[in-house]
């Protein structure tokens, strides 16, 4: 297998493109295709103060490590959301990627916002899915830090395995109102409420992990222990199959949706968006969802 470039042995061939490259074009032809998305979906510029979010896993790094690379000026965000040695481990990843870059990296704590409590103490608590309270706080920290801290953009490592199976789900269940939602770039709607971005749409889990490993980018490889058993994986196991018989269909199918996402606008509710009574951060409703947890949280432990 020689690479389509320049002849040398290449180290990954890429089906849905028709082409096999060596290191040095693999990481050009990555390189391009997200700074392609990026001018595509007029996400960002060089002059934008942009913060990462980071989970210390390969996508959001990696996402990272080519905004540095390309001369963007891109601090990070790590929320600690307190599961035991997984959010230890992950989190000294992207201290070490901050630090061996110089760069910085803020580290906010979810315990700090909930008395004392980690995330999966919160569900346990309020009997709620953790992976539905974990979203929810983590939207709500990317976004209040990054208003704070004065960033223009926020961004996240979203890939475009992740989007095409969160789009294959929402059309499943036909989630109109999300499926309005879901795009590149999310314009913010309120005066504290930050842009957010992700430039990774294009580029597939394979080929972000590939970009990960030739520029050495040490990550957690560990999934959080509770995406176990999550549809969003198996929904994934489903577009791989199809990928594996109609190579390109994934890419087809995102992009395809994107370019027809005006159809789905008439049914977008976060358009009025009104201040929340308690913290000031969008809603719509009076108090956000955000504030109703931490209320629903701390009843429930002066009761107990
Ligand atoms: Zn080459
Ligand atoms: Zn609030």
């Amino acid at each position: 297998m020689k690479c389509k470039i320049c002849g040398n042995k290449a180290v990954i061939k890429l089906r849905a493109h028709n082409i096999a490259l060596c290191e040095k074009d693999y990481i050009a032809f990555f390189e391009k295709r997200v700074i392609n998305a990026i001018k595509k979906y007029k996400m960002f510029d060089r002059n934008s103060k942009i913060l990462v979010a980071v989970s210390g896993g390969k996508d959001s790094l990696s996402v990272w490590e080519l905004l540095l690379s390309k001369g963007y000026k891109a601090d990070g965000l790590y929320i600690d959301l307190g599961i035991t040695e997984y959010s230890e481990v992950s989190k000294s990843k992207c201290m070490n990627f901050a630090k061996s870059r110089n760069v910085k990296l803020e580290i906010v704590k979810v315990k700090d916002y909930f008395g004392g409590l980690s995330v999966p103490e919160i569900a346990k608590r309020i009997r709620r899915k953790t992976c539905s309270v974990c979203g929810l706080i983590k939207r709500y920290i990317m976004n209040r830090s990054a208003l704070e801290g004065g960033y223009d953009i926020i961004v996240t490592g979203h890939n475009l395995d992740d989007e095409v199976s969160t789009l294959f789900g929402n059309m499943i269940h036909w989630q109109v109102e999300y499926l309005a939602r879901q795009f590149p770039i999310m314009d913010k709607n309120h005066e504290r409420m930050v842009t957010k971005a992700k430039p990774f749409v294009t580029s597939t889990e394979r080929e972000v992990a590939a970009y990960a490993l030739i520029k050495g980018i040490d990550y957690i490889e560990e999934e959080c222990p509770f995406s176990v058993g999550a549809t969003s994986l198996f929904y994934k196991k489903i577009l791989n199959e199809l990928e594996k018989e109609q190579p390109g269909s994934k890419l087809r199918f995102l992009s395809g949706f994107y370019e027809n996402s005006d159809i789905f606008q008439k049914f977008r509710k976060d358009l009025k968006l009104k201040s929340c009574e308690r913290c000031g951060y969008p809603t719509t409703e009076d108090v956000c969802s955000f504030c109703k947890l931490r209320e629903r949280t701390n009843n429930i432990v002066e009761k107990s």
